[in-house]
């Protein structure tokens, strides 16, 4: 009889509790590698609905997800396997908690009593423990109807505040533990309001008005967190009422468009270095703005920072104004109060900027007009543009070292969160797990230039990108190296110098090998047919881009972060 009842209750497990609790919560893609344990969960997830896209390394799959998120707002969420499968992940939740983008990565565990007391069972690494210092936050469940409250912890703790990468542990135990389907369901939370709003306090924004109302030569910089708010349209206000040139970080590249008269960015160096008063909006002082400081920045600058991150203020130097606040709220603050006419931009300012900004522009257009064979950077990623100039829906990846700095100076952006690139960390390996998140998230196609040794860390997608029939066109910029092709060893020997990389190598032959079409091309005018037609196909394909193998420079733009060998002059 007791058979009999217990055959009749309606039963559900932890891989259904988990599908549910991500359903519940409005979550529909899952990116990952399948493997053990967490199989059943990618199979499940299908099954009821949810699109499951499967990569061949977990940490493409993690770009994949993090940027999703940035997209979205939602988390992005990387399923990976245990410990190497979760340690392959955890690149891109570093990058994404570096970054600022929401992600939960979820890996499968082996048997915590095992692991605990370390006796070597199947892939044992005691994961979440090695997940704390690069995530936003982790959890592990251990029970089955601690899955809903697990989910929604990790939901929170991505995209509240400053967003993250979250990483939540699922133990095998607890995915195949089965309980009661009444039970499992009441455990299921609907996370109410994920990211509430940080409304500013009213003297912080009053205090941060005033000062800029003291500028004559007012700058703002607007940073990925501006673009990740989705406050376009109020940004846009707030610039264009005060009058104020902006500078757009590269991720923030057409948030504004960029032909934007108030774009300060082809007059870069002069702004950083005269502006009196700076408002940073979603922009870290770090590196890439050398820490506010030093010969790039006036010494008597005065910053207002407006970040929904109490302790970024003061963190590279002192923010006279901080504003902490999510930017939807604090520029919406702002728009009450600011007026036309109200800030006086003084005319110099403007002239001098417009000045620079003209003398600049001529200038890159003397190296973009070059017609150099082979081809450079300039001269292909001119083309590039010029193909892109009529389609701001297509969005860019970008990275590479040349290939990046020319790029982000080069192509133009129209539109916002349409350029993603290498980041915060300068990582390169992001490009395919990028160009994959941006197209299943949004359908619309994505073009990635790539540099040569930065499409090798990620290469190996292009058997994703066909398998899903992605509409990414992949531009590899091929000059035989790191940096530069013309390495030499200086043995004579045989082994090619540490930045060389293969000569004549056929990128376009790889993604053939997956169905997608291929073209080498070596003169502008091919690769303008290759890019059009690839881009009207909508068929994954990749432009292998041969360049010169002595364009570029060593470390790009940021030589200056590389130590040198103080004791020999080796080039
Ligand atoms: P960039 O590299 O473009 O300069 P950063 O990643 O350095 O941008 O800075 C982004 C900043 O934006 C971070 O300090 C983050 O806390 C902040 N941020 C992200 N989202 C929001 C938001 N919705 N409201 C306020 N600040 C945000
Ligand atoms: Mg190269």
């Amino acid at each position: 009889m007791a058979s009999e009842s217990q055959s009749a209750a309606v039963m559900t497990d932890g891989f259904h509790l988990v599908v549910d609790a991500l359903k519940l919560n409005g979550i529909n893609t899952i990116y990952g590698v399948a493997g053990i344990p967490i199989t059943d969960l990618a199979r499940l997830a299908q099954a009821e609905g949810m699109r499951y896209i499967g990569f061949r390394h977990e940490q493409s799959a993690g770009n994949a997800a993090a940027i999703s998120g940035y997209l979205t707002q939602k988390p992005g969420i990387c399923l990976t396997v245990s410990a190497p499968g979760f340690l392959n992940g955890m690149v891109a939740l570093a990058n994404a908690t570096t970054n600022g983008f929401p992600m939960i990565q979820i890996s499968g565990s082996s048997n915590r009593a095992i692991v605990d007391l370390q006796q070597g069972d199947y892939e044992e690494l005691d994961q979440m423990n090695a997940a704390k210092p690069y995530a936003k936050a982790a959890f592990r469940v251990n029970r089955p109807e601690d899955i809903g409250i697990g989910i929604a912890r990790a939901i929170r703790a991505a995209v509240s505040g400053r967003p993250g990468g979250v990483y939540l542990d699922l133990t095998a135990e607890a995915l195949s533990a089965v309980i009661d389907a009444e039970t499992g369901k009441q455990s299921l939370v609907h996370v109410v309001d994920p990211a509430p709003r940080r409304i500013p306090a009213p003297e912080a924004v009053e205090r941060a008005l005033d000062l800029l109302a003291t500028a004559k030569r007012p700058l703002i910089i607007l940073g990925k967190g501006a673009a990740y708010a989705q406050a376009d349209q109020d940004i846009r206000s707030l610039i264009e009422t005060t009058g104020i040139p902006f500078l757009p970080m590269s991720m923030a590249k057409g948030l504004l468009p960029d032909d934007h008269p108030q774009s300060a960015a082809a007059a870069r160096s002069l702004v950083l270095a005269q502006a009196d008063v700076v408002m940073l909006i979603g922009a870290r002082l770090n590196w890439l703005l050398a820490h506010g400081k030093g010969a790039q920045w006036s010494p008597t600058a005065q910053f207002i920072q407006v970040d929904i991150e109490p302790t970024e203020m003061d963190s590279n130097r002192a923010i006279a104004a901080p504003v902490v606040g999510d930017i939807a709220s604090v520029v919406s603050a702002f728009l009450a109060y600011v007026k036309p006419g109200a800030t006086k931009v003084s005319t110099e300012w403007l002239t001098a900027i417009a000045e620079r900004r003209k003398h600049n522009t001529e200038k890159m257009a003397v190296q973009l007009a070059a017609n150099p064979s082979p081809m450079n950077f300039s001269s292909a990623l001119r083309v590039i543009r010029d193909v892109l100039a009529d389609k701001p829906d297509i969005y860019v990846v970008n990275e590479g070292a040349n290939t990046l700095d020319f790029g982000r100076n080069i192509i133009d952006m129209r539109k916002p969160r349409m350029r993603l690139d290498s980041g915060t960390w300068g990582v390169m390996g992001i490009g395919m797990g990028y160009a994959i998140g941006a197209a299943v998230v949004s359908h619309q196609p994505v073009v990635a230039i790539e540099g040569d040794s930065a499409f090798g860390f990620s290469g190996m997608e292009l058997e994703t990108i066909c398998r899903y029939e992605l509409p990414v066109v992949i531009v590899v910029f091929n000059n035989g190296g790191i940096y530069k092709g013309n390495g030499v060893n200086p043995t004579g020997g045989s082994d090619p110098s540490p930045t060389t990389l293969m000569q004549g190598a056929r990128y376009e032959k790889l993604i053939e090998a997956f169905g997608g079409v291929g073209y080498s091309v070596s003169d502008p005018q091919a690769l303008t047919l290759a890019l059009n037609d690839s881009l009207a196909s909508g068929k994954p394909t990749l432009i292998d881009c041969i360049i010169d193998p002595k364009a570029g420079t060593e470390s790009g733009h940021i030589q200056n972060l590389n130590p040198k060998n103080a004791l020999s002059s080796m080039k």
